[in-house]
């Protein structure tokens, strides 16, 4: 048996552990999207912005890549933290750089949390900041007054004059799924375990609207979340007679369709990846702890890799 191959397009992996990274890639996750979000503790100045920023696009990237696992990234200022003018200022200042380094594949995740006038304003500004740079948007819809906040964002993108088919609206729910689909934008569901959307919920969506522009992934972070939900959401998908060729796009090949407008998102990048050596050094630090033995892989061919379906 071949393991399928996933990707998760959106996962704070800089709140997760190195077993996340482990346990993801032995069941098929081949790529993960880290999107700039807030992280939990207010960020006080610009300063903390800028070593966030490089983290997700610097050794993220880096960390990553040493499970053998493809990492890109977002930018930009997120809705709670748009809120603190001061800060928002200084942040508009610096995203353009941020924006432009290799593997940033939108500018995300943005739009409303409470839906105040500076958050629109700075959800304004970052829309026109992917225009000029031509980036795809992933948007963050509000987990309050969710339905509206959604319609919302999506008229704001109107007006902005974005396309639809390079912007992902994310954490949809039964609510917002027809509006979103009907408006021909890409429609992200983040699977939360306990709340919100599970994955049960999910496979009823799937059933009732099949996976035309539909996008699954974790949203993991440092609250109550799954990793795995990708991997599981295709699998009990598979369980409850969802075609294979409907996970595929909803599990891996939507997101590389709206992510890879970029242009620095490729299949070749996880087809054809360097082997895993984890004596390899990152600003002069590796992933290795004191006497740890590192992980060296022989190069394999794309053929052997998806072979590969041991978790140890
Ligand atoms: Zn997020």
């Amino acid at each position: 048996m071949t393991t399928p191959m996933y990707i998760d397009p959106h996962a704070h992996m800089i709140s997760r552990t190195t077993n996340d990274y482990e346990a993801m890639a032995a069941a098929g996750v081949v790529a993960v999207i880290e999107p700039a979000f807030w992280i939990g503790q207010p960020r006080t100045y610009v300063g903390t912005y800028i070593d966030y920023l490089s983290t997700i696009v610097g050794w993220e990237r880096f960390r990553a890549g040493q499970f053998g696992i493809r990492h890109y990234c977002t930018i930009g200022l997120n809705s709670k933290e748009a809120n603190n003018e001061e800060l928002a200022e200084q942040v508009m200042e610096i995203l353009p750089r941020f924006a432009l380094k290799d593997g940033v594949v939108a500018i995300g995740e943005i739009g409303y949390d409470e839906q105040t006038p500076l958050e629109d304003k700075y959800f304004r500004a970052q829309l026109e900041l992917a225009k000029e740079l031509d980036l795809p948007v992933m948007i963050h819809t509000p987990h309050r007054d969710k339905k509206r906040g959604t319609s919302r964002s999506m008229d704001v993108v109107e007006e902005h004059g974005l396309p639809p088919d390079k912007v992902v609206v994310d954490h949809n729910n039964e609510e917002t799924i027809a509006e979103t689909l009907q408006r021909g934008f890409w429609a992200a569901f983040s699977i939360y375990p306990g709340s919100k959307m599970g994955n049960e919920r999910m496979v009823e969506l799937l059933k009732q609207y099949g996976a035309e522009r539909i996008i699954v992934d974790s949203a993991c972070d440092w609250g109550v979340s799954d990793s795995l939900a990708v991997p599981k959401t295709a699998k009990l998908a598979a369980e409850r007679g969802i075609p294979q060729e409907q996970i595929h796009k909803a599990c891996y090949a939507n997101a590389l369709a709206a992510y890879g407008q970029s242009g620095q998102m490729s299949e070749e990048d996880w087809l054809n990846p360097s082997p895993i050596d984890q004596r390899t050094l990152y600003a002069g630090n590796s992933i290795l702890r004191g006497g740890a033995a590192p992980r060296i892989e022989e190069p394999v061919s794309p053929a052997q890799a998806e072979d590969k379906l041991i978790i140890r």
